[in-house]
């Protein structure tokens, strides 16, 4: 489709390839940028992008505060950060925020009764779609004029949405192509934005510029911890998921682990907020158990090895292809990930439980209590921590 954005349109979709050529005449080169204020300045704002990714509550405002321009450096820098930093579900959480704000921005471009829209110079088709949201779309091979989409296209998309409403056999197939509402369009397209985002994520920046970011991204990774650890709160091992527990309870039976089954625990534990002698503690009951060599693969595992890089537990989808995902319940429908699983099933056993303000009783003998996050609180008779 011939069409040239705006710029003001452009920073509201900084991923279009057009947004980065249109900033490309207004800064020096990466590494010279930032050591000049404006970057620094730019690279403040990336910052607080990256962490209203990560924020449990996130506000997205239509109308910014700065030029055009810097908006969308504020989006490349903030990809080259988490880059940097080398954590995949910080490209997932970042890619999902940047696919949220599309989504929120094609919605508000004319705004509503309550506010005015970002885009006065929005013009609207018979169809109700801006240029703008045409071009984009189109960018991302979606047709918002057609209220059908080619089935394979149709299937690729919704794959990792879980809403019954997006279930093939929940639609209207013809000569190939789905039905679909208008309004759904937008979803999908938030999706497919989502998917790509994703997809080109790590960038491969320059040692010397990830040296530069160094401080930057140690804060990210600071803050990110933080909010693992708030999110997660204390270890509910009852609130793992399936696939978790059925991995536990094959290591604590005294079955080797496959590799991939090892890597699926370490990285899920982490993330929940084990730490690494108690990780390592976890395999002591495995036949082949050799402390060191354990340690040291949990260390990589966990990013304590040197390499820097923390591994992130692998999405459902990916579980089911390694035969992992094993004695899938109710729960599981609804989510594609074990954490999100282990999220929703803690928040549910928490509002179950009832307020008790009596003295907690003291574990009897041999029994357990849930494993504690943090160093050296993981108690030491939990079945998941077999004693050493
Ligand atoms: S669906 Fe996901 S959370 Fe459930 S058992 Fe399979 S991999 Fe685990």
């Amino acid at each position: 489709m011939d069409y040239s954005p705006s710029a003001k349109e452009l920073s509201h979709f900084p991923f279009l390839k057009k947004a980065q050529d249109h900033i490309k005449k207004s800064f020096p080169p990466i590494d010279q940028l930032l050591k000049e204020e404006k970057g620094a300045f730019l690279t403040g704002l990336a910052v607080k992008r990256i962490n209203q990714a990560l924020a449990s509550k996130k506000t997205i405002a239509a109308h910014f505060q700065h030029r055009d321009d810097e908006e969308i450096a504020c989006y490349v820098l903030a990809r080259i950060i988490v880059s940097c930093v080398q954590d995949k579900q910080l490209y997932d959480r970042l890619a999902r925020y940047e696919a949220e704000r599309a989504y929120y921005f094609l919605n508000a471009e004319t705004g509503s009764d309550s506010e005015t829209g970002w885009n006065e110079h929005a013009v609207l088709d018979d169809e109700h779609n801006s240029r703008i949201a045409t071009y984009l779309a189109a960018e991302f091979r979606i047709d918002l004029s057609r209220d059908r989409m080619p089935l394979a296209d149709y299937v690729e998309i919704v794959s990792v949405l879980h809403e019954d409403r997006f279930k093939l056999v929940n639609r209207r197939v013809k000569n190939g192509l789905v039905e679909i509402k208008k309004e759904e369009l937008l979803q999908l397209l938030r999706e497919r934005i989502r998917v790509i985002l994703r997809r080109d994520l790590p960038y491969h920046v320059p040692k010397a510029i990830c040296q530069q970011l160094a401080p930057v991204a140690e804060s990210i990774k600071v803050e990110y911890q933080q909010q693992m650890l708030q999110q997660f709160g204390s270890i509910e091992e009852s609130a793992f998921p399936p696939c978790m527990q059925a991995l536990i309870t094959a290591l604590t039976s005294g079955t080797n682990l496959t590799h991939a089954g090892r890597f699926a625990l370490t990285t899920f534990v982490h993330t929940v907020g084990m730490d690494v002698p108690a990780i390592a503690q976890l395999y002591a009951r495995s036949p082949d158990f050799d402390p060191e060599k354990t340690m040291y693969q949990v260390e990589h595992i966990t990013g304590r090895g040197g390499s820097g890089t923390e591994y992130t537990a692998p999405a459902c989808a990916a579980m089911r292809t390694t035969g992992l995902c094993v004695h899938h319940d109710a729960l599981c429908e609804k989510v594609n990930h074990p954490l999100s699983y282990y999220k929703v099933k803690k928040r549910d056993m928490a509002k179950m439980k009832k307020p008790v303000k009596t003295e907690p009783a003291k574990p009897e003998p041999g029994k357990t209590g849930p494993v504690n996050a943090g160093p050296g609180k993981t108690k030491k008779n939990d079945p998941a921590v077999p004693p050493t």
